[in-house]
């Protein structure tokens, strides 16, 4: 059993009052809450060891550089990739997806095809239709029934040999859906398909295991599993970022310059030129330090609960329709109140301190499918509690009689 009060004391802004109310913060999935251990290393590290690093012979540098390199392997540990070069340090999951997708076309030709889902985030659909207007490759789309689940059946028809890779999210950010990945994996390893795992919403939820899960790729962001903002990682199976070009050219990421011919450096600082977020980096290891002291295991059964609490709480609402309604979901609810604009929603429950999102949460494609404009998504961490969930519905309601 958690210590949910002990754990919300780790989290400074918990405490402040919004609007006049005290803040009861619901917008999780976009980016989570920062516990003060988190907060406190980002100013030691300005503190005691500011320096530019894998450059200079001088102490701070050094110690700079030692901090990064630890946080790096506490990651590689933390999602089991088998070498701490597989494991580059990003600006977040966009950054991980734009680096294989802009490397990715020269393993493509016209003709073949990048499979993704009806279900994925912009940044998982954007830059792979860009890697195929520069490549006349097809985008294929796995599609969804009508719970915000992929329909396997289908992918499965859709992989043949012209499948040259697939990406889809581990958990979908709208909808809270947990996407079967090992067998998705498997499957596209089957053709010859390279794998691409978005897993910006599984991260500060689940344990990954990538070798385990023996995917291509894994991208998350730092920021919303209690890191900082411009922080994130993607990791890649040797084989693959050997064969990728790199990303950008600039300092760090070369052996060898001369106007004639530049070669480049070894994994991982091939795909990480120029000066890094090395505090961001170095405190990502703090944030996955703090993760596994609270344990994933315990967040996801907690989270579980709360996911089951407030579900069947809203649905005692009448007119409110949840959209997303697999068995196999995370802690995220997208709903709906008929005839009100979930904008307008938003804007009320706000005023009683309450933070949710609304609109279409980058995702487009799944509100057109649902011929919605948008939904309030309010998404659960482990520092919630089912009373904040009771002041959500009464929230709700108060929205209903004004608005309806
Ligand atoms: N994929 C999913 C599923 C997401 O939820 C998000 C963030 N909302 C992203 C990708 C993009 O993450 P970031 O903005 O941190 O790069």
């Amino acid at each position: 059993m958690l210590d949910i009060q002990a754990i919300r004391a780790d989290f400074p802004i918990l405490t402040q009052t919004v609007n006049g109310k005290p803040l009861v913060y619901f917008d999780n999935a976009a980016t989570s809450q920062k516990p003060k251990v988190v907060i406190d290393a980002i100013s030691n590290y300005y503190n005691t060891i500011n320096a530019n690093i894998h450059r200079g012979v001088h102490t701070l540098s050094q110690l700079a550089t030692d901090a990064y390199e630890i946080s790096r392997q506490k990651i590689q540990k933390h999602i089991n990739a088998k070498h701490s070069f597989e494991v580059l340090f990003t600006s977040g999951t966009t950054h991980g997806i734009n680096l294989v997708a802009s490397g990715f076309g020269q393993f493509i030709k016209a003709g073949d095809e990048i499979m993704i889902s009806a279900i994925e985030h912009h940044s998982n659909i954007v830059p792979w239709q860009m890697l195929c207007e520069r490549t006349g490759a097809n985008l294929v789309v796995i599609p969804m029934n009508d719970k915000g689940e992929l329909i396997i059946e289908e992918f499965e028809k859709l992989l043949s040999e012209r499948t040259k890779l697939v990406s889809v999210n581990h958990i979908s950010n709208a909808l809270g859906t947990i996407n079967p990945i090992k067998h998705i994996i498997d499957k596209a390893h089957a053709v010859g398909a390279a794998i691409f795992i978005d897993g910006a919403q599984a991260a500060p939820h689940l344990a990954i295991d990538v070798q385990a899960l023996d995917c291509d790729f894994y991208a998350f962001s730092g920021h919303k599993m209690c890191g900082p903002t411009g922080t994130g990682i993607l990791y890649g199976k040797e084989e693959w970022l050997n064969k990728l070009p790199p990303y950008q050219g600039g300092g760090e990421m070369i052996k060898e310059v001369t106007f004639a011919k530049t070669t480049y450096a070894d994994l991982p600082h091939k795909f990480e030129a120029g000066t890094p977020n090395i505090a961001g980096g170095i405190v990502l290891g703090t944030a996955v330090d703090y993760l596994n002291s609270i344990g994933l295991d315990n967040i996801q059964a907690y989270e579980h609960e709360l996911l089951e609490y407030g579900t069947q709480k809203l649905l005692e609402i009448e007119g409110l329709t949840i959209v997303g309604t697999s068995a196999h979901k995370t802690s995220v609810i997208s709903f709906n109140l008929d005839g009100i604009h979930p904008y307008d929603v938003g804007t009320i429950v706000d005023k009683m301190g309450i933070a949710v999102r609304t609109g279409h949460h980058c995702t487009q494609p799944i509100m057109d499918a649902f011929c919605i404009p948008g939904t309030i998504r309010a998404s659960f961490a482990f520092y919630n509690t089912k009373e904040e969930i009771d002041a959500l519905v009464t929230a709700v309601l108060k929205a209903q009689r004004m608005l309806g």
